[in-house]
């Protein structure tokens, strides 16, 4: 089984010196290719490093609804020049978060429609986070011409309408370790509803860590758990889930200089 986790944050700091073990176990679950998202101007640094110490790791470079206040002057091109320099797969983490960031509301908006316009610019897709944002979401990318280089909502949590909007609009959708708790109804529903050519699995590691796995922080070879879910959870087997979703993340993010 050839696994792709399509959202990671392998450069997070609580991750130091941990990294390399984590690589190694991804690699034995069957884990060869994982996305690293920035989320902000200071750990930009961190994601390169780690993209340019193991094949597996692709770049994506962005900034997260949760940082849009810390931004520098010239944020932008610092990003622009982060997209270009390091071959990056994706512009990512991007997106809007209206619980957990309620008052940034319009900055949020702002700094995403900035991060969309680049990656049109530089024809790469996104990696989308969007919480109790649906309508607002929706809204803007139909307003500023969908994804025409695709993109995935990330650890998605909405409805099966959603999913159904969102695949009109180019989007893929990506489920984590969420989907494997049983209470967890709503994403079943969803995953469910997803088309096979739309299917992504993620992590979000080092967060979201999927029932039955010992913590107390994610890694990518926990991803084959959210495969398990899937498989349950759609009536299909996990070689076939792992297929889908390998061939979906790589036709999506692909790095032009390695062969995966
Ligand atoms: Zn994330």
């Amino acid at each position: 089984m050839k696994l792709f986790d399509t959202h990671t944050h392998l450069q997070d700091l609580r991750l130091e010196k941990k990294v390399d073990e984590m690589m190694a176990r991804a690699q034995r679950a069957g884990v060869a290719a994982c996305l690293v998202c920035g989320t902000r101007q200071e750990d930009w640094p961190g994601v390169l490093m780690v993209s340019e110490s193991f094949a597996e790791a692709l770049p994506a470079y962005g900034v997260h609804p949760w940082f849009v206040k810390d931004l520098s002057v010239d944020w932008l091109t610092a990003l622009a020049v982060f997209l270009e320099k390091s071959r990056a797969v994706a512009v990512g983490e991007v997106g809007l978060d209206f619980k957990v960031e309620k008052e940034s509301r319009e900055l949020q908006e702002e700094v995403f429609v900035a991060q969309l316009r680049l990656a049109k610019d530089l024809r790469l897709p996104l990696s989308i986070h969007c919480r109790k944002a649906w309508g607002r979401m929706v809204e803007l990318l139909k307003q500023e011409g969908g994804l025409p280089y695709g993109g995935a909502i990330h650890s998605f949590s909405g409805s099966v309408e959603m999913v159904r909007e969102f695949e009109r609009l180019g989007a893929f959708i990506s489920f984590s370790g969420s989907l494997t708790r049983p209470a967890n109804l709503k994403v079943k529903k969803a995953a469910k509803a997803v088309s096979n050519e739309r299917l992504l699995i993620e992590t979000d590691s080092p967060d979201i860590l999927p029932e039955n796995v010992s913590g107390p922080l994610n890694e990518p070879a926990y991803v084959v758990e959210v495969v398990r879910s899937l498989a349950d959870v759609r009536g299909d087997t996990l070689e076939s889930i792992a297929e889908i979703t390998w061939n979906n993340a790589s036709t999506l993010f692909y790095r032009r200089d390695k062969t995966l």
